[in-house]
């Protein structure tokens, strides 16, 4: 199996020069020649595996260069005690046809942690086999979760360096002290004077200057990157989907190979992505539910085929999904045509006009796959109340998204088919507005509010969360944009 851009313009390359790469050359995004296929046995055999097992046997489909010793081996050290429970990824099964898939058991509790906490394994396994000697060192500009998780998933891991930019006043108390507390020895972190964009930006700066690499080059360090364009990231993804339906088939809810709809709380498109392409193996998957908040540019994308980011943007209460490019929908726009200069056209007029229409085909080929819903931070609130109240489940914004989008289809509908909903994070994480939403009036605030929730619901918070204010604080250091280079500089000395 190769990997091709999406923009067909590059040469096809190994599963392991697309994870070192990130992005092609190009610009286009890596993507397998051909989907592997499995059938009902394949999955009868998932079902008698634990989550490592099943995840290393989905992985090693995609990796041909990787033994299955190899990624037993990386799988189990991925998926193992730095998850608060055995199952790494359990499956809770609200009622009859409802049932959730709680990916926030991972060491910063967000489902972030599914890909990032084996990346960087796949990451340094991947350079060894291309005989690459030098250090590898992470840039990230984070908005919130992605910095974390990076910062967690590469500490300490030999031959890597990681150093995350957030903006100084663009991300929650929380997020900033997760952040500022990191340990472990190969770590940096840095505030950035400005906004998410700024810090973006002044990342993409450093990557695209040629000097400052050939002095890095001179002093045995090379840039990468972990965001989630990385095939890296996207693979370990796929796992999930077919735990989630092996465990509701264990369970006896599901008949082996009766069809299952997944609900999907959508930003980047890297989650729902990873779904397509379980589906598209032969998981039996009826729907794909693409939930977004009112930032609902996929929304309308699924129902009339325009593509248009020309529209205001709005700060909501699930800021992970506060997202205008949606860039793994490439990925899906690509094995849909296999036509590269086509979406590469579109690209350009994303990029250009910052809009784009799909011809009919291409249009009606997302439909008959996707199904798109948005809700607004209201609807999102009385969710996580009606859920809690009826169910006792306890949800955090990103998963009421989902939650709430899945209810008014099937109200629609008059009918509920058998759905698992992706559950995105721990309601902890965002504590301060699932406590809005069950009605509690509080003063408290950053990690106050972790343990208010705590005493309110009963439940207890996860550890990492739950100890943060107590945690020392390791990184204090801010600087402006023109300074960031300077700071990569002295880090990598
Ligand atoms: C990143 C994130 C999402 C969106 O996932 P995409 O792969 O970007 O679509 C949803 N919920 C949470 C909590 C996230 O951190």
């Amino acid at each position: 199996m190769k990997y091709v851009s999406t923009r067909s313009e590059s040469q096809a390359v190994t599963a392991s020069q697309a994870i070192i790469r990130g992005i092609a050359p190009d610009g286009g995004l890596y993507v397998p020649d051909s989907i592997p296929a499995v059938d009902l046995d394949f999955i009868r055999g998932l079902c008698g595996m634990d989550y490592r097992s099943r995840a290393a046997a989905v992985l090693g489909l995609y990796l041909e260069e990787f033994t299955g010793e190899e990624l037993a081996a990386i799988a189990a050290a991925s998926y193992g005690d730095n998850f608060d429970c055995p199952e790494a990824a359990p499956l809770h099964i609200l009622d009859g046809d409802t049932a959730y898939l709680e990916l926030w058991h991972g060491p910063t509790s967000a489902f972030k942690d599914m890909a990032l906490q084996i990346m960087p394994r796949l990451l340094t396994a991947s350079l060894r086999k291309n005989g690459e000697k030098r250090t590898v060192s992470i840039l990230v500009a984070t908005s919130g979760d992605t910095g974390k998780a990076a910062l967690e998933g590469f500490r300490d891991v030999p031959g890597t360096r990681i150093m995350v930019f957030y903006p100084r006043d663009g991300v929650s108390q929380v997020q900033k002290l997760q952040m500022a507390t990191q340990e472990g020895s190969n770590v940096n972190v840095v505030a950035v004077e400005g906004n998410f964009d700024d810090a973006q930006t002044g990342v993409k700066r450093i990557f695209a200057d040629q000097d400052f690499a050939n002095v890095l080059d001179g002093r045995g360090y090379f840039l990468s990157s972990a965001n989630s364009i990385n095939w890296g990231r996207l693979a370990p993804q796929i796992a999930y989907y077919f735990s989630a339906y092996c465990d509701w088939v264990n369970a006896g809810r599901v008949r082996l190979g009766e069809p299952v709809d997944m609900c999907v709380p959508t930003g980047n498109f890297g989650d729902i992505l990873a779904g397509w392409c379980a589906k598209r193996m032969g998981l039996p998957v009826g729907r794909l539910i693409c939930a977004s908040n009112e930032n609902n540019v996929l929304t309308d994308f699924i129902s009339t085929g325009v593509y248009d980011k020309n529209r205001p943007f709005h700060l909501t209460s699930s800021p992970s999904m506060d997202i205008l490019v949606s860039s793994n929908l490439e990925r899906l726009l690509y094995c849909l045509t296999g036509d590269g200069q086509k979406v590469g056209g579109y690209m350009r007029q994303l990029s250009g006009q910052g809009k784009y229409a799909v011809d009919e085909s291409l249009r009606q080929a997302v439909q008959a796959e996707f199904t798109g819903g948005f809700c607004t931070d209201g609807q999102c609130r009385e969710q996580i109340a009606r859920l809690w109240q009826e169910h006792g489940y306890l949800a955090d914004t990103h998963t009421a998204v989902a939650s709430r989008v899945l209810a008014d289809i099937r109200r629609r509908e008059g009918q509920s088919r058998p759905t698992v909903v992706v559950s995105t994070a721990s309601p902890f994480k965002f504590g301060g507005a699932v406590l809005q939403a069950l009605g509690v009036v509080t003063d408290e605030t950053g990690p106050a509010l972790v343990d208010e929730l705590s005493a309110f619901t009963g439940m207890a918070a996860p550890r990492p969360l739950s100890g943060l204010g107590k945690k020392a604080v390791r990184f204090e250091k801010w600087v402006s944009t023109a300074e960031m280079e300077q700071a990569v500089s002295e880090f990598l000395a």
